[in-house]
């Protein structure tokens, strides 16, 4: 598609276009193969000379159609499905960063995210800086290495809630000759679109907002197509030279702006296999077509339910953007004019104790891991998904022990504060 459309529009029709007498809904194709007429068509597509399905490892209408329409909903040129998450930010990495390589990676992230990196990728002998993201410019600097091939971080990070800086992190990315990747997960393109701001490549977690039903665990990796990866050649040699494994095709080369997600799709996804299954496809369609209302709701709730927390005296601190005295209050406004995202996170006064209480009596939201569906949902890190670390590592990580993150879901506002404060008056 190259008419510009609104993101509502994209939300519902973005992926795929029915022909004449073809079904109205996306088609589930539930085949792992496809038939060729000829032998040589068959060893056509293997040679990546004809474009075209063989094997749903590789590509699978049904997600092709759902990767199409996240693709223009982010405003990028090609986009692939990972069965999760952590498959997405995995192969964003190691598409371009191998063995000897190191990334720049802002410190507060999603916690597997960062047992991904600083754990299983270092065994893989990558290697990573964790930096502080408000940190100044020349401050920052100083983490980049001659083998630094990218900067990671997140538009709003899981579970701290910091706003990142995009244009700052753009900046520095490319005057260091690296592509700046951002996961987008909290803020969804219907809040904030990081091609615009200067990010390269975009991740998702699928299984939260743009599924919103808790349904499918899913991922999506999104090229912005701007990176010059022949610019910076000698950097990114699995893109520049050629792939022993695939004939000698040069990705640059061959596919221009298309080349990461051909990369990504041709060579990581057919040796690692994390594909997401065209059934999950589906339903992670279905939560696509109404992410532009619901993040919508979720905004207004998260910001109706931080107020009231703000004006409870049992309460000692919250967290959220849209509050005017936030720390992140003019970084969002200026990246997230509509709204952040509805995860807020607060303390109570007490501490961890007065919190598991408080979590324990709630009734409408529920204690899950989960995070950023319609269901309002609750979770205590530091006793949860974050158990493993000690308290200086949770406060590194941007994780106060008494910080609970409260998902304000899309039920009614009223009633969602009126299970916090029957919780609050136990
Ligand atoms: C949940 C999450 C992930 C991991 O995604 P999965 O789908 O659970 O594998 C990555 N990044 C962020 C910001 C997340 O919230």
């Amino acid at each position: 598609m190259s008419e510009q459309r609104n993101l509502g529009t994209v939300c519902i029709q973005g992926g795929y276009q029915p022909k004449n007498g073809e079904a109205r809904i996306l088609p589930i194709c539930q085949s792992t193969t496809f038939k060729y007429e000829s032998s040589d068509a068959m060893g056509r597509l293997f040679d990546l000379e004809d474009t075209g399905y063989f094997y749903t490892r590789l590509q699978n209408p049904t997600n092709d159609a759902v990767a199409a329409k996240i693709c223009e909903l982010e405003g990028g040129t090609a986009a692939m499905l990972t069965s999760s998450g952590q498959a997405a930010n995995f192969y964003a990495i190691f598409n371009i960063c191998e063995k000897g390589g190191h990334v720049v990676c802002s410190a507060p992230i999603y916690g597997g995210t960062f047992n991904l990196f600083n754990v299983t990728l270092r065994k893989l002998g990558l290697d990573f800086t964790f930096v502080d993201p408000d940190a100044p410019e020349e401050e920052l600097a100083k983490a980049f290495q001659p083998n630094t091939k990218a900067v990671f971080a997140e538009t709003i990070s899981n579970p701290s809630l910091v706003v990142l800086d995009i244009e700052k992190f753009a900046r520095l990315a490319h005057s260091h000759g690296v592509p700046l990747i951002l996961d987008n997960t909290f803020a969804t393109p219907i809040n904030c679109r990081p091609f615009e701001w200067g990010a390269d490549i975009v991740t998702h977690s699928t299984t939260k907002y743009m599924d919103g039903h808790a349904m499918t665990v899913g991922g999506c990796i999104v090229d912005s197509g701007n990176f010059d990866w022949m610019a910076h050649a000698e950097k990114f040699p699995g893109l520049t030279t050629p792939d022993e494994s695939y004939h000698g095709i040069v990705y640059a080369e061959r596919f221009g702006k298309l080349a990461y997600i051909e990369k990504a799709t041709a060579q990581l996804m057919r040796d690692l296999g994390s594909i997401q299954s065209p059934h999950n496809a589906f339903l992670l369609n279905i939560g696509l077509e109404t992410l532009h209302l619901r993040m919508k709701k979720h905004c207004e709730n998260a910001l109706a339910v931080a107020e009231y927390l703000v004006g409870n005296d049992k309460v000692a601190w919250v967290n959220y953007s849209g509050l005017k005295d936030n720390k992140y209050y003019e970084l969002a406004k200026k990246y997230m004019p509509n709204g952040s995202c509805g995860v807020i996170s607060f303390g109570l006064k007490g501490g961890r104790d007065i919190a598991i209480k408080f979590m324990d009596h709630l009734k409408l939201a529920a204690i899950v891991t989960h995070v950023a569906d319609a269901r309002t949902s609750v979770l205590h890190p530091a006793s949860h998904t974050h158990r493993q670390l000690s308290e200086e590592q949770l406060i590194e990580s941007g994780v106060q022990p008494d910080l609970i993150r409260f998902s304000v879901g899309i039920e009614d506002a009223e009633d969602i504060i009126a299970d916090i404060e029957q919780a609050l008056n136990f």
